[in-house]
């Protein structure tokens, strides 16, 4: 199994070090073929403005939409949940539109742009998760097709699944903890069932 960090802009390095970590081959990916046989990509956090942008000039959206359509994994955390969505709030960026939520960026403010709060996650054992927000976006929409992870206490939905796709407004690759990088390799290589009906990135 092998999968690729997008590693053109944001903290690729860090996804890199915790996919070692639970001992799957990783790559970082710079250019459209070094996608070409991977399980899954991982979109990491960073600015999306410039993520999108990067995107464009190396000729790296339709091959991470390529991947979506045939099946194979990824996760965007943040930024890349941003680049992951079908819609966004703002004109910058453009979105690749893949998972079907509604975001907004930065939608926390200035005061509290950053927090961390502990999250509830049924999807695997261990206790609760340790989510860092950076600037975190806000999901204002999920589609009926995606299967919400985890909320934060007031109900706002910050980790979401549709089919063979994840995304999460914090960033997991901050912390010790590797279980949603495990999370993502065991929906990866189909190892869990996917609670939603229609959610196969294949059929977009
Ligand atoms: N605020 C950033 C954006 O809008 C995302 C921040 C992050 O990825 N930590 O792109």
């Amino acid at each position: 199994m092998k999968i690729g960090v997008l590693a053109v802009q944001g903290d690729f390095a860090e996804h890199i070090a915790s996919l070692r970590k639970v001992g799957v081959e990783a790559q970082e990916v710079r250019l459209p073929h070094q996608i070409e046989g991977l399980d899954g990509l991982i979109i990491p956090g960073g600015e999306s403005t410039t993520l999108s942008r990067l995107m464009s000039i190396y000729g790296l959206r339709e091959p991470v939409e390529r991947l979506c359509r045939e099946g194979k994994g990824l996760w965007g955390t943040c930024a890349g949940m941003i680049m992951m969505a079908r819609e966004i709030t703002e004109e910058d960026p453009e979105p690749l539109g893949l998972m079907d939520i509604g975001v907004q960026r930065n939608s926390f403010g200035r005061q509290i742009d950053s927090f961390e709060q502990d999250l509830e996650v049924d999807a695997f054992d261990g206790g609760p998760f340790h989510g860092i927000f950076i600037r975190a976006p806000g999901v204002i929409r999920v589609g009926a097709g995606v299967e919400v992870l985890a909320s934060l206490p007031d109900g706002q939905p910050v980790a979401m699944r549709q089919g063979k796709m994840l995304a999460s407004s914090f960033h997991p690759e901050l912390t010790k903890d590797t279980r949603f990088h495990q999370l993502f390799l065991d929906i990866a290589s189909d190892l869990t069932s996917d609670l939603t009906s229609g959610g196969s990135a294949a059929s977009l």
